[in-house]
């Protein structure tokens, strides 16, 4: 609890009335929704008819044992679930009111209003600049003074900037795991999504790296949702707003993480805290 917390978004995110949001400006982005989610891959299935709202701009963790579908429900949002050859997808997945499943969408530009960083830290073998320039590309940029302005904008906002401002031409693989691992986030905040996935992005990191991570998401909570899988049950708490726990391919229960943890509703949420099972 040593983070700051400021106010965020009450719990129940569905029930504005849409032409009441209309008239009062433009929409809020950084809307995820899953509605009654089915996944298979064969004939296992990793979600069990999962709802979820995704609090927007805050800190959501998503927590539960090995297997019970917590990467499966972050691939289900960026569809990145389709690589996985038998895979099967029911229900709807919402970016903003819209169904990501529709034919119309364009799934690059999805992924690029939904980014993702991985366990494994994964730079190109390039430099630091041309890293996140990449994703920066993507966005569309043209000039090199814009170029250079973006990378260093997402460099900032990653927490990496003064660390890397001398040698932006190094190879990224010069950095450590936890710069490593920060140059990937501003790899997939380069072109500005506007929800950020994680997937135990701190499990392979040394607990001063993974501060760092920690405080990052709270700083960039209040621009971008974020999403971030955790088996550590101490950092849920600590750097997030929210927390989800899936048990067995379900959403047992969502609430505020201090409420969650402090006193859950379900007993399966109170067994998995307590280190019963998992
Ligand atoms: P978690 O991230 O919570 O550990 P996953 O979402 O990775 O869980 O996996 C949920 C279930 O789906 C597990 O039973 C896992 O073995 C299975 N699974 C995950 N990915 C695949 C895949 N590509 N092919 C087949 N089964 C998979
Ligand atoms: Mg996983």
């Amino acid at each position: 609890m040593s983070a700051p917390r400021v106010a965020v978004a009450p719990l129940d995110v569905g029930g504005a009335a849409p032409a009441a949001a209309a008239a009062a400006g433009p929409v809020e982005t950084g809307r995820v929704a899953l509605r009654n989610v089915s996944v298979w891959y064969g004939g296992v299935r990793a979600l069990d008819d999962v709802t979820l709202e995704v609090p927007p701009r805050a800190v959501t963790a998503l927590i539960g044992p090995s297997g019970c579908g917590k990467t499966t429900a972050l691939r289900a949002i960026n569809r990145l679930i389709e690589l996985a050859p038998d895979a099967r997808l029911t229900g709807r997945v919402e970016l903003d009111g819209e169904d990501v499943y529709a034919p119309p969408t364009d799934v690059a530009a999805l992924r690029q209003r939904v980014g993702m960083v991985f366990q494994r830290w994964n730079p190109f073998r390039r430099s630091i600049y041309e890293n996140v320039a990449y994703g920066a590309r993507l966005a569309g940029v043209g000039t090199r003074a814009e170029l250079d302005a973006l990378v260093e904008l997402a460099l900032r906002r990653a927490a990496l900037w003064d660390e890397v401002r001398d040698r932006l031409r190094a190879g990224a693989l010069t950095l450590s795991g936890g710069q490593q691992q920060r140059l990937c986030i501003a790899r997939a905040l380069a072109p500005q999504p506007e929800v950020l996935l994680l997937d135990e992005p701190a499990s392979a990191l040394d607990p001063v790296a993974t501060q760092r991570i920690e405080e990052l998401l709270y700083e960039l909570r209040r621009e971008v949702t974020i999403v971030i899988v955790t088996h550590n049950l101490q950092q849920a708490a600590r750097a997030s707003d929210y927390t989800a726990f899936l048990y067995a391919g379900r959403l047992v229960e969502l609430d505020r993480s201090e409420r969650l943890f402090t006193s859950p509703r379900d007993p399966r949420t109170e067994a998995y805290i307590t280190g019963r099972y998992g």
